[in-house]
């Protein structure tokens, strides 16, 4: 079994939006994924689904072998262990520090002092932040934000990082380095990457799998793709 695999996926909201149809598709270990489509196409419906976030109408949903639509409430927080997740607007707490920030998010469960120090400290080294330990967010730029939220999002060294259009709000150079950062963390600790992006210049650069969403069905998954005018 592949670490993450969707079989016969769909998503109705309760409007009666069918956001997704029969979706089925797997991503292995070291993976990077892109995932596009246009607005409404049923993107972030896909990626909600990996963190539980929505559960499918119909299908199952397997992250590292655990079906995590028939998952109990009670332990979906052992599943988001295994995951980070990075947003578009950041979603860092403004009364903390860069290091708070990341430290915060710690499973700190039987780790000593120093370890929580040594491991949060990593995480931000990885993000290239290790000078502004002590800045506030308001006091960082949006690319440096983004780099605390990629921090905080690996600080648990998860499986799988889930990624909802993180370059979102940043220019076109500051969405680079953040690719660059995010490409760094697949490459240097296997981590699985899944993205939702709009961002044709990204998926054109980096050459990864490319899955393209259209009305709610995979209208196209190709390994080193290029982004097409597929109605995005
Ligand atoms: P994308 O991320 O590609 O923009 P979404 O997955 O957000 O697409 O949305 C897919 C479809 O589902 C859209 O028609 C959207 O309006 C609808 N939708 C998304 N979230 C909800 C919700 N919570 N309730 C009802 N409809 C929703």
């Amino acid at each position: 079994m592949q670490l993450i695999e969707l079989k016969n996926v769909h998503k109705r909201y309760s409007n009666g939006v069918m956001a997704l149809c029969d979706v089925s598709l797997g991503i292995s270990k070291g993976e990077f994924v892109f995932v596009i489509g246009a607005s409404g196409s049923g993107k972030s419906t896909l990626i909600k689904l990996l963190y539980r976030q929505e559960k499918p109408t119909k299908g199952d949903v397997y992250v590292g072998g655990v079906n995590v639509a028939r998952l109990r409430n009670r332990k979906v927080y052992k599943l988001r262990r295994k995951l980070g997740i990075v947003f578009q607007d950041y979603k860092l707490l403004p009364k903390m520090n860069v290091y708070e920030n990341v430290a915060f998010a710690l499973d700190v469960y039987g780790l000593k002092s120093s370890e929580i120090r040594k491991r949060t400290l990593k995480a931000i080294e990885q993000v290239g932040l290790k000078d502004k330990l002590r800045s506030y967010p308001d006091q960082l730029s949006g690319g440096e934000q983004q780099r605390v939220s990629i921090a905080r999002a690996i600080v648990n060294n998860p499986k799988v990082l889930i990624c909802d259009e993180p370059t979102g709000n940043l220019d076109p150079d500051t969405s680079m380095e953040i690719m660059k950062v995010i490409e760094s963390i697949n490459e240097d600790m296997g981590t699985t990457v899944i993205m939702a992006t709009h961002d044709k210049d990204i998926v054109n650069k980096l050459k990864k799998r490319v899955i393209v969403v259209d009305k709610g069905m995979i209208a196209r998954d190709s390994m080193k793709g290029k982004y097409k005018n597929e109605g995005v």
